[in-house]
């Protein structure tokens, strides 16, 4: 047991996010409890872009394991500062264009925003096993990435026959709204796409809607703001 005079210290001061993780993991307690499910088989991804490298390493001290990026170019200039945290896993959950698809798959753990089979053959071609999950564009809103939910079934399959890659689930990002109540429908149509087509994770839920979609069977959750406060600008 440590009994340097660091120690009295330690044991009271909280930092802010401790105190937020404290809060999210509280959130993700009780909304597993309401759906009748176990805690244990969500994870918590910890959204850090926009933040320095040094909120990872405080963010992986506290316990936290995976964490989720959305530009290649900022975490090329993070992962030479994390390289030591072992255990540690990145994903990419940032529309992911296929020219960056090799560099992608040397920086990262997992790749959530496949949503072309041209970036899904680049990705397998970097010659690294890598875990990906298709992202599904649910709404017809303007958007560049995802993947229209009709053609999920001949990229599903194409993912599968890739010998490096491992489909891991399906990714979504609702629009934005006021009231989380109302993404549940796009959280509840990913399942039952995922359900159709033998997918197990469900990447979705971020720190206004965790609660929703754990309800509808997220596996991971995707939570920046409610650990590392507002961005400036992302
Ligand atoms: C930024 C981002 C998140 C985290 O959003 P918060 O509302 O800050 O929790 C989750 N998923 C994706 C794809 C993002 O770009």
């Amino acid at each position: 047991m440590e009994t340097g005079p660091r120690s009295p210290l330690k044991s009271t001061v909280v930092s802010d996010l401790e105190r937020n993780l404290e809060q999210v993991r509280e959130r993700i307690r009780s909304a597993a409890a309401r759906a009748g499910r176990d805690p244990g088989e969500i994870t918590l991804i910890a959204v850090s872009k926009v933040f320095p490298a040094g909120a990872i390493r405080e963010a992986y001290a506290l316990g936290l394991r995976d964490f989720g990026e959305n530009y290649v170019q900022e975490f090329e200039g993070k992962a030479p500062l994390l390289r030591d945290l072992e255990g540690a896993r990145f994903h990419l959950i940032g529309h992911l264009q296929s020219n960056k698809a090799r560099r992608a798959a040397e920086l990262f753990d997992s790749i959530q925003s496949v949503d072309t089979e041209k970036l899904a053959r680049r990705l397998n071609d970097a010659g690294k096993p890598l875990e990906v999950m298709i992202e599904v564009k649910l709404s017809p809103e303007e958007s560049k990435s995802g993947l229209d939910p009709q053609a999920a079934a001949p990229l599903i399959a194409a993912v599968r026959a890739l010998p490096n890659l491992r489909l891991r689930g399906l990714m979504t990002m609702p629009p934005w709204f006021d009231d989380p109540e109302d993404a549940r429908p796009y959280f509840r149509r990913l399942r039952e796409l995922a359900a159709h087509h033998g997918v197990t994770g469900l990447s979705m839920g971020m720190s206004g809607d965790l609660e929703v979609a754990i309800e509808e069977g997220a596996t991971h959750v995707r939570v920046g703001t409610a650990l590392f406060g507002p961005r400036k600008h992302d």
